[in-house]
């Protein structure tokens, strides 16, 4: 073997991180694939993209300019209209998690270290052109001038921290109208009427088609699981638009059949589960999996890669350029229930909702260790839920794969505890 052909062999630090991703992402499609009953079929679609953007690392984007979005918090309308695509880059990879343990304090929040992590080791498959970072939590503000020192073009946005003032309301809408007007010049295109138009409309079919599919899981027989729905629902993070609304009516269309003919993923006693907390996202999606590996469904979420992404629609009184983009900001300030704010009374009056709406027998609340906010707030939501009468698990947890068999006991635990239960009841 010439000395040269053994030099190619060896593999680089961004080939053996992208293999890394790559066993990650397919160990758990692998399990959400063969772990359950039969999914629908309309879900390989969702399986095919996963494997090609996460296992393959193939682009989807190619001839488009890529808006790299922080938080869900950045009106994807706006980019839309101005001809690019969003990608949203909250991270969910042990991986990059690990690469960002390097340059940020031990106990920070594993979502911002692996978004933090992806940038530095520069293992996109859509690589943003630019960056936009809103100022809702305080790792995510600081994480947006750390990679703006890395070299990257960052826009920050700023957010109110209350939600109920006419006040906080004009400081979004002001900030909204600066970030529309910057990433025009950014982008060199002219936000039309026309366009804008086009593109709320658009993002509004696409919750209106998830609102359709969401509802269906209120039936006794439960037709998707939930891990499947937030593979469903974090596609949106990456996906061409089309091709997800294209997907998801095919899907829709099966799962109405389902419901039809009775097709029940989840067991018979299955415990009906509202999730909330920190955001599951691709391939941290270990605690739902856990969950439903329990004999438990969920049934409705409340998080912000998921259902919160899709709650609220823009709602506009006049087609006009500047109402348009009001109403857009409105729709994210008043649909936003993260922690971050002052008061929370939304994001505990939606959870009790879904309870009651999903005939849930109980809520399982996660937040990641490190995550400030998440476990600042659990006390006063674990004491909104025992006034309700629901029963809760909270859980803290973070993106290694250590603690599987503790984690396992305590989720056992409690959907054994929601069976019992509700034998009692009958
Ligand atoms: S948890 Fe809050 S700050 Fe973090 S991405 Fe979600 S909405 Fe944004
Ligand atoms: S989980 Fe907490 S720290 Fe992490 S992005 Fe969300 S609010 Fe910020």
């Amino acid at each position: 073997m010439t000395k040269d052909v053994r030099k190619s062999k060896i593999e680089t630090p961004k080939e053996r991180q992208n293999r890394h991703k790559a066993m990650e992402a397919a160990l758990v499609l692998d399990k959400i694939k063969h772990d359950f009953k039969e999914p629908p079929k309309a879900m390989d679609y969702f399986y095919d993209l996963y494997e090609n953007v996460h296992c393959k690392q193939q682009a989807l984007h190619d001839n488009k300019v890529k808006v790299g979005t922080m938080c869900i918090q950045v009106p994807s309308e706006i980019i839309y209209a101005l001809d690019a695509v969003p990608v949203r880059l909250c991270n969910g990879f042990f991986t990059d998690d690990d690469i960002g343990s390097d340059l940020l304090p031990a106990k920070s929040c594993p979502l911002v270290k692996a978004t933090v992590g992806q940038f530095s080791s520069n293992n996109f498959s859509d690589k943003p052109d630019v960056v936009i970072s809103p100022t809702t939590c305080d790792q995510k503000t600081k994480s947006g001038a750390i990679i703006e020192d890395m070299g990257y073009s960052v826009f920050d946005m700023e957010f109110p921290r209350t939600k109920e003032s006419e006040e906080s309301r004009e400081y979004w809408r002001r900030s909204v109208r600066k970030f529309t007007k910057e990433l025009s010049t950014d982008l060199n295109k002219k936000l039309t009427k026309k366009k804008l138009k086009e593109a709320i409309k658009k993002v509004g079919y696409a919750q209106h088609l998830y609102h359709k599919l969401n509802i269906l899981r209120k039936n006794h027989h439960i037709p998707i699981l939930g891990t499947d729905m937030f593979l469903v629902t974090n596609a949106f993070f990456f996906d061409k638009i089309d091709s997800w609304i294209e997907a998801m009516t095919a899907l829709l269309e099966e799962t109405e059949q389902r419901v039809k003919d009775e097709i029940n993923a989840a067991g018979k006693r299955s415990p009906r589960i509202v999730y909330t907390g920190s955001p599951p996202i691709f391939p941290n999606l270990k605690i739902p999996l856990l969950i439903e590996q329990s004999d438990a469904v969920i049934v409705a979420d409340e998080t912000c890669s998921s259902n919160r992404m899709f709650n609220d629609m823009v709602s506009v009184d006049e087609w006009f350029m500047y109402d348009m983009v009001d109403s857009v900001a409105d729709r994210y300030l008043k649909g936003c229930t993260c922690p971050i704010f002052t008061k929370n009374e939304d994001r505990k009056r939606r959870i009790i909702d879904l309870v009651k709406e999903y005939k849930a027998d109980g809520v399982v609340y996660q937040a990641f260790a490190g995550c400030q906010v998440y476990e600042m707030e659990q006390r006063s939501v674990l004491e909104a839920m025992e006034k309700e009468g629901i029963p809760i698990l909270y859980i803290e947890t973070d993106y290694s794969p250590s603690h599987l068999g503790q984690l396992t006991t305590r989720i056992e635990a409690f959907v054994e505890s929601l069976k019992n239960r509700r034998r009692k009841k009958l």
